[in-house]
């Protein structure tokens, strides 16, 4: 199952890269430095160019670091997108750290920044699932389930999670057809 309706917007998942995502605003699982990074983050500060990074800065030199499940809104360089939202998943601990929560809070945040920059499209990664190792299974259960709980409390057309590699899609639409 690659389709689930909520509210009036839809979630859908999609096999691909998210720095070609024609959406409102892309997600970008960033590091509480802000200043970029490997897998999907320097993905989006490549392709985006370096005005996405020079706001970063702008931001970490006002608020300092950003805490791990908040969110923060740059606009998108020479992405497709008119946002990059981008917020810091939990590094995998071993199940005991708040690891579900704090996921759970890292979706929560980045739907609620971009619906009040009226975005109506939003395309998210599988945030934690690369580098900082969240098993993808559970994390895919905590992306679904949360994004479906809160996307109604918002004036949306559609949420895309786009992932990057074939199995992580299968992965994602075993969890969607498991989640009632
Ligand atoms: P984290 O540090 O939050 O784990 P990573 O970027 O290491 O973030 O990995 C998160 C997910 O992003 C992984 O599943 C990885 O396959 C995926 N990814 C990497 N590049 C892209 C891209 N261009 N578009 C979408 N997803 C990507």
């Amino acid at each position: 199952m690659t389709e689930r309706q909520a509210g009036k917007a839809i979630l859908r998942l999609v096999q691909g890269d998210i720095t070609t995502q024609k959406v409102d605003a892309i997600v970008n699982a960033a590091n509480p430095s802000l200043m970029g990074g490997g897998g999907v983050d320097g993905a989006i500060h490549r392709v985006g160019g370096p005005t996405i990074k020079e706001e970063c800065k702008t931001i970490v030199s006002r608020k300092g670091r950003l805490p791990t499940g908040e969110a923060v809104i740059t606009s998108a360089g020479r992405l497709p997108a008119r946002f990059v939202v981008h917020t810091v998943g939990p590094v995998w601990q071993g199940g005991n750290a708040n690891e579900d929560a704090l996921l759970a809070n890292a979706y929560r945040n980045s739907l609620s920044v971009a619906a009040e920059h009226k975005c109506r499209t939003v395309a998210f990664p599988s945030i934690s699932t690369g580098a900082y190792g969240f098993p993808i299974a559970r994390a895919a259960r905590i992306a679904l389930s949360t994004l479906l709980a809160e996307m109604p409390r918002h004036d949306l057309d559609e949420v895309r999670i786009v992932l990057f590699m074939p199995d992580d899609l299968r992965i994602y639409s075993t969890a969607l057809e498991q989640i009632g």
